[in-house]
């Protein structure tokens, strides 16, 4: 251990009086200022312990600590890039809002609103009234209501209508989604016993009918989101449900998933069912979330017969699993949109990059990969064919065609690169496909061409 590199060591307030650091406590917090100081001494402080370093400068522990600071001051929820291709992302924040839904929440976000305060009537007024009317509008139900997710809002159903009594759901919907949202769990939250029927491929209405008791509280149907059985399989239709439902007057509950308000076969995918399409069919209470197909901020929104939706609404439940003004403002600008589809297409981010054509991702490949390649002859970059996924649980089998810039470099192997992006000050996160790294252009923005180029230029 070298004993004198030790002593000259600086301080902290040694390192106070340099103008370099002087300047960033006109940028940054004076604790934050401090730590960094402290943390990079400390890093200095080991390395001569450990004899790894056998000289130091003073400038070398204020660069350090500068680049400590610079990592302190970035918010720890920030904006990445997403490269990937898939559009509902659910580690990367799902949906992005409309330009709309943006304003609204800043609009409320700043100002005093009419959150709870009815303004023709000069009294209190409700939280959900602001959102009902366009919700009824778009789906066709006779009653909403929004809670924090979908997660929620099917706890919340079940809670209403099932307390103390049986849910009868196949086995072939008794699905995990996104690791976190268990059926079985969810309806033990919420009081309501399950009773599982028929078989994990096959269930016939006689299941649902042999099993419906005086204890019975819903039928309770749950779309399998994320898996697909392929083969041998029967499920009961909508319609067949809800005519049993109807003759035991039970009301049938469906978990929906995706909030799917446009018909997407028209677009070349395949067909999902929509939430108008279950609502004209009689279901009784729809649930699904606001951010993943229907590209809002998350939500759980609850359609329906009033008699039922009204219940919920009464639940003390409903309490805890409120939503916030900003909430409600994004989904307020979001739902407004499908008022009309081409309004929805062109305007919501989800949809937009979903119903992207293939031609203009092609377009705008050749343009980045230009971008690219005079920027760095470090890396070639090549047009690919692929596949987009939709994600967020939604639509497990549809491949989206899309266009990719695969990257290839002497210097660097594929994990290499994928971490170097990763790690640039705007994270870009990209795919390994085949050990190559890959961007799908389906879910970058020309906006981010620049970030995109300058990491790889100062790679
Ligand atoms: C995604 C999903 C959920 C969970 O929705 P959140 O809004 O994430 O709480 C529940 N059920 C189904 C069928 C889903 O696809």
């Amino acid at each position: 251990m070298n004993r004198e590199l030790l002593r000259s060591l600086p301080k902290v307030d040694e390192l106070l009086q340099e103008e370099t650091i002087k300047q960033q406590l006109g940028n940054s917090m004076r604790v934050i200022v401090l730590d960094s100081l402290r943390e990079a001494i400390e890093v200095y402080r080991k390395a001569i312990l450990n004899d790894e370093i056998q000289s130091l400068t003073k400038e070398e522990v204020m660069t350090h600590s500068i680049m400590l600071l610079n990592k302190k001051n970035l918010p720890k929820l920030r904006k990445v890039i997403n490269a990937t291709g898939t559009v509902v992302h659910t580690n990367l924040g799902r949906s992005l809002l409309s330009k709309d839904a943006i304003d609204r929440v800043i609009n409320v976000a700043e100002n005093y609103n009419n959150l709870e305060y009815d303004i023709e009537k000069g009294k209190r007024g409700s939280r959900y009234s602001h959102i009902e009317d366009l919700l009824i509008k778009i789906t066709g139900a006779e009653a909403a209501m929004v809670v924090n997710n979908n997660a929620a809002a099917v706890m919340l159903a079940l809670d209403t209508l099932c307390r103390e009594k049986e849910a009868i759901v196949s086995r072939g919907q008794l699905v995990e989604i996104g690791g976190s949202f268990r059926v079985p769990d969810i309806m033990k939250f919420s009081g309501a016993k399950l009773v599982e029927v028929g078989t994990t491929n096959r269930t016939h209405l006689y299941d649902y009918q042999d099993n419906i008791t005086e204890n019975t509280g819903v039928l309770l149907k749950v779309h399998t989101s994320n898996f697909k059985i392929m083969g041998f399989t029967e499920e009961v239709s909508i319609e067949d449900l809800v005519k049993l439902g109807n003759e035991n007057e039970v009301p049938v509950v469906e978990d929906i998933g995706s909030g799917v308000l446009v018909d997407y076969s028209k677009y070349g995918f395949v067909y999902e069912p929509t939430v108008q399409e279950s609502i004209r069919k009689g279901i009784d209470v729809l649930t699904f979330s606001g951010d993943k197909m229907l590209g809002g901020p998350q939500a759980g929104i609850i359609v329906g017969k009033a008699k039922y939706v009204n219940r919920m609404k009464r639940n003390q439940l409903t309490r805890a699993l409120r939503i916030d003004k900003m909430t409600l403002a994004a989904l307020e600008g979001t739902l407004k949109h499908y008022l009309e589809e081409t309004e929805a297409i062109n305007n919501i981010p989800t949809l937009n990059m979903l119903l992207c054509p293939k031609d203009e991702l092609k377009k705008r490949a050749q343009k980045l990969k230009r971008k690219l390649q005079n920027k760095t002859d470090k890396f070639t970059f090549t047009i690919d064919n692929d596949y987009s996924m939709v994600g967020g649980g939604s639509m497990p089998t549809e491949k989206i065609e899309t266009y990719v810039i695969k990257i290839k470099s002497e210097s660097f192997t594929a994990p290499q690169i994928e971490e170097k992006l990763r790690m640039n000050e705007v994270a870009i996160i990209a795919r390994i496909n085949n050990n190559e790294v890959i961007m799908d252009l389906r879910t970058l923005f020309e906006k981010d061409y620049g970030i995109i180029t300058e990491a790889f230029r100062t790679m």
